[in-house]
């Protein structure tokens, strides 16, 4: 297992800095991230079994964390009517509850992703994600092929992340860089040409707020575990 002190220093203030974006005031940031890496140790004593992702963990329980924070002090969220209303769409079974899209639908930039999306991928992350269905059954649903739906589910998947990132690259790009931000989402993506890329790092070796940015970015993307 990772030392979780070297891991503390190297994340605690990335998450502090992600918290802060999300609202929060530095105190209640640094509580919620103290807490989310004793959930952390709690989990890793409680249990041999191997964890997927630690930075995904912690930025999911930390930024539940600042809600409950917020929820105690019946503070009003940032919360847009859609995603609370795509959240309440799947309450029932306890799974949906934990699932990685409502915990994404919590912020405001994951429902603009999602409605961004075209129809059919809605339609499939829904299935997947509130009605816990895997491809076979969602094949027999839409009657299609389990391969077709397993594809265009990878599909729809990242296709969410780079309108996530797209999102949050609008919101807190440098102003006079706003051009650039479709093409920093796609580095921070890997998907970039290699032309594109010398190009991005030619301009971030002298652009310092958009190094931060894809920096941002980058860790935006470990919290949505792509
Ligand atoms: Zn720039």
């Amino acid at each position: 297992m990772k030392n979780t002190t070297e891991l503390f220093a190297s994340l605690q203030p990335k998450l502090c800095a992600y918290l802060r974006r999300l609202g929060a005031t530095e105190q209640d940031a640094e509580d919620a991230v103290a807490d989310a890496f004793e959930v952390l140790l709690e989990r890793a004593s409680a249990s041999s079994e191997e964890r997927i992702n630690d930075s995904a963990f912690l930025y999911t329980v930390s930024r539940r964390n600042l809600y409950a924070i917020w929820a105690a002090r019946s503070r009003t969220t940032m919360l847009e009517p859609a995603s609370l209303e795509a959240v309440s769409e799947a309450v029932t079974p306890l799974e949906v509850a934990e699932s990685p899209l409502v915990t994404l639908l919590e912020s405001e930039l994951s429902a603009q992703a999602l409605r961004a999306l075209t129809a059919p991928d809605q339609q499939v992350l829904r299935k997947v994600y509130f009605e816990g269905k895997g491809p076979r059954e969602i094949a027999v649903d839409q009657s299609r092929v389990p391969g077709a739906v397993r594809t265009h589910l990878h599909r729809a998947r990242s296709r969410f992340r780079e309108q996530y990132l797209n999102a949050y690259a609008r919101r807190n790009g440098r102003p006079g860089c706003e051009d650039r931000t479709a093409l920093l989402c796609k580095c921070a993506l890997d998907t970039a040409t290699t032309r594109q890329a010398t190009e991005m790092s030619l301009h971030l070796s002298e652009c310092m707020d958009c190094r931060d940015l894809i920096s941002d970015l980058r860790d935006e993307r470990t919290s949505l575990g792509g």
